[in-house]
C-alpha cells in the first residue's frame, strides 16, 4: 500500500514533496516538524525511497535495485543518524562520520539522503558540525531533519532548512484509521492519550496502555478514597515511564477542573473516566486543584533533568493525598 492510501492525512505534504521533485527543486535541507506519531518518519522514509528510486513515478517503484536495497535497509546512499538509545543525544562522532561519508560520491542513483531523527537531540557540537555541511550545499545530497521540538534546534540550523509541518490529523480521520487497525473500541481514549496522533495511539494500544492506565488510575483514586502509602505506590510504578504517569495525572487534574467549571458539557480528555473523576473533583476546591496542577506541571518539567524519579513520583502522590485530607495548606507550600 502506498503512503497516502495508508495514511491519508499525509496527502498534502506528500504532494508538496512530489512537486519539489517535478520542478527539480528538492530542498537541500528539509525540516519535518510534527508531534510524535503523526507520521514524520513514514513521510520522510517514503520520500527518501522515492528520491533514490531509479524510475520516475508518484511513488518509488519498489522493484529496482535501489528500492530493494532500501527495503533491506542496506542502501549505501541512505544515511540514517539517530541516537544510540532513545532519549540520548546524537553524538558529534555520528555527525563527523556522516561528513566523511558525504565526501564520497553516491553509489546508486546519483543522489543521497541523510535522515536525522530526532534532529533536536543533536548536542551543541553535533549541531555545529552539521552546520558546516549545511553551509556548503552538495547537489547530490538531501538532508531530512525530523523533530517534534523545532524550538530546541539552534537558529543557525533552522535558518538553513526549509520547513514542512505535519499537523495533527482531523479527529475523524484519526479515529477511522485506528478503527481500521483494530482499535475501534478504544480509539477515542487512545487518541487523547496520544495527543491526537494516530500512529502513537496505535503504538500505545500495542503496549497495553489502556490496561496500565486503568491500573494506575485505580491506585491513584484509591489513595484519595481510602488513603494509603504513596511510597508503596511510587515504588511499584517507578519502573513505568514517569513522564507518562505525570502526563496522566496532569490530564486527570485538568479534567477535574473542567468538570467543576461552570460551563457544562465541556470536552474532557478522559471521557471514559468522567464518572469516576466526579467525586474527587467535588472534594477538592478549585483553587487547590489549580495549585495541584501547577505542582504537577513543575514536577513534569523536572523529569527532563537528573532527578530521583521515584521520589518525585512519591511527592506528586503525597500532594494528591493531602489534597483530600485536612492538610490542604500543604499544597500552597
Ligand atoms: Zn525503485
Amino acid at each position: 500500500m502506498n503512503l497516502v492510501d495508508e495514511m491519508n492525512w499525509l496527502a498534502p505534504q506528500w504532494h508538496r514533496l512530489g512537486s519539489y521533485i517535478q520542478s527539480g527543486r528538492v530542498p537541500q535541507a528539509l525540516l519535518v516538524v510534527g508531534r510524535e506519531g503523526v507520521g514524520k518518519a513514514q513521510l520522510a522514509e517514503s520520500f527518501s525511497k522515492r528520491l533514490l528510486c531509479r524510475t520516475i513515478g508518484e511513488y518509488a517503484c519498489g522493484e529496482c535495485a535501489s528500492c530493494r536495497l532500501f527495503a533491506a535497509k542496506t542502501h549505501p546512499d541512505f544515511l540514517r543518524i539517530e541516537p544510540e538509545e532513545t532519549g540520548k543525544a546524537i553524538p558529534v562522532d555520528a555527525i563527523r562520520g556522516l561528513i566523511a561519508s558525504l565526501a564520497l560520491k553516491p553509489q546508486y542513483s546519483g543522489r543521497r539522503v541523510v535522515f536525522i531523527s530526532p534532529a533536536h537531540q543533536m548536542n551543541v557540537s553535533s549541531a555545529n558540525s552539521l552546520l558546516k555541511t549545511l553551509e556548503e550545499p552538495d547537489e547530490h545530497t538531501t538532508l531530512l531533519l525530523l523533530t517534534d521540538s523545532p524550538q530546541s534546534l539552534p537558529a543557525t540550523i533552522l535558518s538553513r532548512c526549509q520547513r514542512m509541518d505535519i499537523p495533527v490529523p482531523e479527529r475523524s480521520l484519526a479515529l477511522a484509521w485506528l478503527a481500521k487497525h483494530g482499535q475501534g473500541d478504544n480509539a477515542e481514549v487512545l487518541l487523547s492519550l496520544a495527543r491526537g496522533t494516530p500512529i502513537k495511539a496505535l503504538g500505545l494500544a500495542n503496549d497495553g496502555i489502556i490496561e496500565k492506565r486503568e491500573e494506575f488510575f485505580s491506585a491513584w483514586r484509591d489513595l484519595a478514597e481510602r488513603g494509603g502509602e504513596p511510597a508503596t505506590v511510587a515504588e511499584k510504578w517507578s519502573k513505568f515511564p514517569c513522564e507518562t504517569l505525570a502526563d496522566w495525572m496532569i490530564s486527570w487534574t485538568m479534567d477535574m477542573i473542567r468538570l467543576r467549571a461552570v460551563t457544562r458539557n465541556r470536552a474532557i480528555d478522559n471521557p471514559d473516566l468522567a464518572e469516576r473523576l466526579q467525586s474527587p473533583a467535588q472534594k477538592i476546591n478549585m483553587q487547590d486543584l489549580f495549585r495541584f496542577l501547577d505542582r504537577l506541571n513543575a514536577a513534569r518539567k523536572m523529569l527532563s533533568s537528573q532527578v530521583n524519579r521515584q521520589l518525585l513520583l512519591e511527592e506528586m502522590l503525597i500532594l494528591w493525598l493531602r489534597g483530600h485530607g485536612k492538610d490542604l495548606t500543604a499544597l500552597s507550600q
